[in-house]
């Protein structure tokens, strides 16, 4: 499903075939939490270029259930979506459930943070599930520890992934679904030899591509760095590498120079509906006063909806008197940076020049906006 087409240095072109046509990489997947990329519609997203979104499964699960989407024609009918789509397996957002949950070596129970129904997810569960709701890429059942656990409990995060990778495969060699493709997870946290052993391990199990997970979970961005690099160079050359819930744009830029293919993160989406806005320098917080007045676009030069038709001034406005479209004009906005970001990263590599891009992209992008703490990955 993958091909590598060109490198410059460590940084990847490729190209990611699924049967719903051909994704370009390096690539940015917008998040579509519950079957819908926050306040975007499928045809704007199309506009932009973007032919992959995310879907998750634990909020799908619970609401509307997997049956109601299955009986609705499956993800893509159900959402509108005719491009390729991702989910994941469910294991992050029920590790964060905390209380609610109990996990065994045979999965997780937890209750629906919706009703309070019982629920089971195991690696068999997580591919049954994403099975039914037919996403062209579905991602194995994985423990994500915590950035700062101490080394026991991440060695037992990681016999746990490698024990659900091993039951998660043979389950498919009864259970294959046509056209799906499963990618694994590398845990292991700041442990290189983890890591490492963890990427070998789950190589040898022979998946169609590969994620770094454990990363944009509330660690500082040289451990975010850092474990990326224990990673990457354990993973099959010829398999896609999808660094999980990244990023900011810089991060983005700095872990495809790192040999990363994917990413996904709500960020943009998230950060527009506090009215926030990515530019080539770093991020504008519009619901500064400064704003109040300024006749400018969000950004000069984009070709967006909202920079070609709207003022600053205006959206601040919106912002401010916390209106649908206002939210909306900047989801558009920083969806159009961030697939614009990505097509100049893989111009670059073409060209051979990501280097001096990445240098120059870097050293510009200013993080002025507002603290990033915490989780990036699901709302
Ligand atoms: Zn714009």
């Amino acid at each position: 499903m993958y091909q590598l087409l060109q490198t410059c240095g460590q940084a990847r072109l490729g190209t990611l075939t699924t049967t719903r046509g051909v994704v370009e990489t390096p690539v940015f997947m917008p998040v579509g939490t519950q079957g819908s990329v926050k306040a975007v519609s499928p045809m704007e997203l199309e506009e932009m270029g973007y032919g992959i979104i995310l879907g998750n499964t634990y909020h799908l699960m619970v609401r509307p259930g997997v049956e109601v989407v299955q009986e609705l024609g499956g993800l893509h009918q159900f959402a509108g979506w005719r491009g390729s789509m991702l989910t994941d397996s469910g294991g992050y957002q029920v590790f964060s459930l905390g209380k609610l949950r109990k996990l065994s070596d045979e999965g997780a129970q937890f209750q629906s943070h919706v009703d309070g129904a019982p629920l089971f997810l195991g690696p068999a569960e997580a591919l049954d599930i994403q099975a039914g709701l037919g996403s062209d890429i579905a991602m194995l059942f994985d423990e994500c520890p915590a950035w700062d656990a101490g080394r026991s409990q991440v060695e037992n995060a990681v016999r746990r992934t490698l024990l659900w990778a091993k039951k998660s495969r043979e389950h498919l060699a009864t259970h294959k679904r046509l056209g799906q493709f499963h990618f694994a997870i590398v845990q292991g946290a700041g442990y290189g030899d983890l890591r490492k052993s963890c990427a070998e391990e789950l190589a040898a199990l022979d998946f169609d591509g590969y994620a770094i997970g454990g990363v944009s979970v509330g660690e500082p961005e040289p451990e975010m760095l850092e474990a990326i690099e224990k990673a990457a160079p354990h993973l099959p050359v010829h398999k896609a590498r999808y660094a999980m819930g990244l990023g900011m744009p810089h991060q983005m830029v700095e872990m495809v120079a790192r040999g990363v293919d994917m990413f996904d993160c709500v960020l943009p989406t998230r950060l527009a509906r506090n009215g926030t806005a990515f530019v080539e320098d770093g991020m504008l917080n519009l619901e500064n006063a400064c704003y109040i007045r300024d006749r400018g676009p969000i950004e000069e030069g984009c070709a967006c909806y909202a920079c070609r038709n709207f003022s600053r001034g205006y959206i601040r406005h919106l912002i401010k008197a916390k209106e649908i479209l206002g939210m909306r004009l900047v989801s558009l906005h920083n969806l159009e940076f961030y697939a614009r970001l990505m097509r100049r990263v893989r111009q670059t590599i073409a060209a051979g020049t990501f280097e001096a891009f990445r240098t120059e992209f870097c050293g510009r992008f200013k993080h002025r906006g507002p603290a990033l703490k915490g989780d990036n990955y699901d709302n």
